[in-house]
């Protein structure tokens, strides 16, 4: 399979914090199937490290306040072209995080509550039926 993952679940330091957050459970799915690293907060055109940013009331607001929802939208926009261009067959993508959490993202209070929902290209990839999964997910035998 063709699997579009979270570039930082991968070790690029694409993060807002400048680090990575590498998992070997999916760095293994290398020895079996071709991933493609995508982080879709930098193909929206922010910088890195950038400030830590949630989803509130359907826009995503930085801890500074500012309102980043078009590089958001951006970023999954240039997310499905990939997807598209490379003839992915699905996504494993980042946990929590405002653009890729699958089930559940932080409530935009920066108090780290989480509540259900998506980040907004787990969404939009979603939307066009794409299995999405998380690295915390039980992939059970679908990444075999
Ligand atoms: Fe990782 Fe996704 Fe955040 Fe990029 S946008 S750092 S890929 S969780």
């Amino acid at each position: 399979m063709r699997i579009l993952v979270s570039a930082c679940l991968l070790g690029l330091c694409c993060r807002d914090d400048g680090k990575s957050k590498a998992n070997e459970r999916v760095l293994r799915l290398s020895e079996k199937h071709e991933l493609i690293p995508v982080c879709p907060e930098q193909l929206g055109g922010l910088p890195t490290p950038r400030p830590p940013a949630e989803i509130r009331d359907g826009h995503v607001v930085n801890r500074m306040g500012l309102d980043v929802t078009a590089q958001y939208e951006k970023g999954a926009a240039e997310t499905l072209r990939l997807y598209d261009l490379l003839h992915c067959d699905c996504a494993l993508l980042k946990a929590r995080s405002p653009s890729c959490g699958p089930d559940a993202v932080y409530d935009g209070s920066f108090s780290g509550r989480l509540i259900s929902g998506q980040g907004i290209t787990a969404k939009a990839l979603s939307q066009r039926n794409i299995s999405v999964l998380s690295e915390e997910n039980d992939w059970g035998s679908l990444l075999d």
